[in-house]
């Protein structure tokens, strides 16, 4: 049988003679949600191309992956493992690292922000078409409903938006959904150290191995040893829960 390949190809700064690349955190943050993808790529154990492989999964589940991988970056365990200096070999103190942790956290609101105005315009401008509306005033009706983010119209965020041209249409939101499942499923991890290798093994075999064979909810709860509480979920999805059980 042939086996699945992935190459991951980020836009890093190169490395020189005297000093190697040296990542900040958002790259690495791009670095560890990468290679999640490419895990969830070739370590699919199903026979069938159109249940396997990253492109043959639904948006939520191909995101899920490389969100949890992501997790690590906020842990303190991981970064004081990855923290040595290049040249001393000094690691980072544990106060360091909880005073960027925070500092990261405090600034996440901006981010999370954008994605949440991202994925509103994203579905407004679908519902949108045809109502005699341009793009910009679509953009500028969805940013009145968030607008402490006060991006003004000379940006031309819609001119930016990539998403709508690279198979993403009214589906961005899957970032924000695969995003709250991950945090859940990374409480295991957190739970049983995130340097746990049988908890990883158990997450390669109920999350990454049976790709779109099963739904994403089944190998969370799968990997989890538990149902998701349905409060968990939005009425809508409520609703599928139920009668699904
Ligand atoms: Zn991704």
């Amino acid at each position: 049988m042939p086996l699945p390949i992935a190459v991951l190809h980020g836009n890093f700064p190169q490395g020189t003679l005297d000093q190697p690349c040296l990542l900040d955190h958002k790259d690495l943050r791009v670095l560890l949600h990468e290679f999640g993808h490419c895990l969830q790529h070739v370590l699919t154990r199903s026979p069938h191309h159109t249940l396997s492989g990253i492109s043959e999964l639904g948006r939520d589940s191909a995101e899920f992956a490389g969100q949890v991988f992501e997790r690590w970056c906020s842990s303190r365990e991981f970064l004081l493992w990855l923290s040595d200096h290049y040249q001393t070999g000094q690691r980072l103190t544990e106060a360091q690292v909880d005073t960027a942790l925070t500092s990261i956290n405090a600034y996440d609101s901006w981010p999370t922000g954008q994605l949440l105005m991202s994925a509103l315009f994203d579905f407004e401008l679908h519902l949108a078409q045809g109502d005699g509306r341009t793009v910009q005033q679509v953009f500028d009706a969805v940013q009145r409903e968030v607008p402490h983010l006060n991006i003004p119209s000379w940006c031309r965020f819609a001119n930016s938006f990539d998403y709508l041209v690279t198979g993403y249409e009214a589906s961005v939101y899957a970032y924000k959904w695969s995003g709250v499942l991950a945090s859940e499923a990374f409480k295991r991890f957190q739970q049983e150290w995130v340097f746990n290798a049988s908890t990883g093994k158990e997450f390669r075999e109920t999350v990454l191995a049976p790709g779109g064979s099963q739904s994403l909810l089944q190998s969370i709860e799968a990997f989890l040893k538990q149902p998701l509480p349905l409060d968990f979920f939005p009425a809508a999805v409520n609703r599928y829960q139920t009668a699904d059980r």
